[in-house]
């Protein structure tokens, strides 16, 4: 494992925004990972007892501060992709495990199990990131999430220093949500799983999931009555790149804020004043299961929605105390957008405002997706 000191983060992040990590390593293996946490737990430097991990994947979900991250970072690059025959006795003859390193590319994945013929994650095509962010948030799109196919997570265990295997059920999964968000040291602010390899349970022979509104409008304007595996991972990327910026002219973190959930009463008091306000019920546990019985009693309302709506903030744009811009994208309000030297405190005090304006004109609280890294 190869160590660096005061490496500028910005070139890790699709915000391309943040200063400094104090220490900076790739790992590729397990045996380097844990090199790296070994070094995080007793460091050279004799001042410091322990240093703070971050662990980086694609680095398309954050927004590192301006002062950087004092602490290490640890950018998993531990890849690859096969076919498990671990649990292949557990299984029918029509499920396949696919087991995937966490440094890997989510979309590689998706492609390679959509080549393949195999169905279950082709709804999460285009999503930006690595294999080991996935189960993290329970990334999730257009009526599929990760955690419907996930079957094992294998995972340094930093407390125990050991690598264990954790099951669906371990993982608590919730809408964008998993213990690995939350399951940090307090004192040294060390995960307490870094996770090294994904496996997935996919099926030979599944059923595409094309009720969302933008994938029905998507197969209705090409006459597509039944589509394909493929074409549903196709339509995926076409709608999700009309929707995202040009990463190469902006930094981005796509979505900047979760879609928000209210109460029924809520939803209707909106519904009177906002008539086409699009709202769905919330499904409970693994919230896109196909028990859509399992309700919450509450409604996810599309964020997007109220910043065009009610807000009229899609495609603003303004000038920084830096002398970069900040704004939302023109196609997706929900999208952050920064260019021309922009800070993280810039991006952080825009954000504010949206948020300020959206509980103004709806009383909703909202909160970022996109972690804020300091
Ligand atoms: P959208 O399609 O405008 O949807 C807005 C909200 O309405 C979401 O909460 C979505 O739930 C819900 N919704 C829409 N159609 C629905 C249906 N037919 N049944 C049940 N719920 C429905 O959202 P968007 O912002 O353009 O994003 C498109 C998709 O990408 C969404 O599924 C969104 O969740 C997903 N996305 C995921 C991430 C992530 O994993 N971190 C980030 C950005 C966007 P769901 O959220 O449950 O789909």
């Amino acid at each position: 494992m190869k160590l660096s000191e005061n490496i500028s983060l910005a070139q890790y992040t699709t915000f391309k925004i943040g200063g400094k990590a104090r220490f900076f390593c790739v790992v590729t293996s397990e045996d380097e990972l844990v090199e790296a946490v070994e070094f995080a737990k007793l460091p050279k430097d004799s001042k410091t007892h322990s240093l703070p991990i971050l662990v980086l994947g694609g680095g398309s979900n954050m927004l590192v501060s301006d002062a950087g991250f004092d602490g290490i970072v640890i950018k998993n690059e531990i890849s690859g992709i096969k076919v498990e025959d671990k649990y292949i006795k557990d299984i029918g003859d029509d499920d396949l495990f696919v087991s995937a390193g966490a440094g890997e590319s989510w979309d590689n994945l998706v492609e390679y199990s959509v080549r393949n013929g195999l169905y279950g994650i082709e709804n999460l095509s285009a999503i930006p990131g690595t294999v080991g962010a996935a189960p993290v948030q329970n990334i999730g799109a257009y009526g599929a999430e990760a955690a419907q196919t996930i079957s094992n997570v294998r995972a340094l265990d930093t407390k125990m220093m050991k690598f264990v295997e954790l099951s669906k059920e371990d993982c608590k999964f919730g809408y964008r949500d998993s213990i690995f968000k939350h399951e940090r040291d307090l004192v040294t602010k060390q995960p307490r799983y870094i996770i090294t390899v994904v496996s997935f349970k996919l099926v030979k022979n599944g059923v595409l999931k094309i009720d969302y509104k933008d994938v029905r409008e998507y197969f209705d304007k090409k006459n597509i009555t039944v589509p394909t595996l493929t074409d549903l991972r196709r339509s995926i990327i076409e709608i999700r790149t009309s929707k995202l910026p040009d990463w190469k002219e902006w930094g981005t973190a796509g979505s900047f804020f979760k879609n928000p959930s209210v109460t029924v009463v809520k939803f209707a008091e909106l519904k009177d004043k906002y008539p086409d306000l699009p709202g769905f019920p919330e499904i409970g546990g693994e919230t896109n299961s196909s028990d859509s019985s399992n309700t919450t009693g509450d409604m996810k309302v599309s964020l997007g929605w109220i910043l065009d709506k009610v807000c009229d903030v899609r495609g603003l744009t303004v000038d920084t105390a830096s002398g970069g811009k900040v704004g939302t994208y023109s196609s997706q309000a929900l999208v952050i957008i920064a260019r021309d030297g922009a800070t993280a405190a810039d991006v952080l005090d825009f954000s504010k405002e949206l948020i300020r304006r959206v509980k103004d004109k709806t009383g909703i609280v909202i909160e970022a997706e996109v972690e804020w890294v300091c």
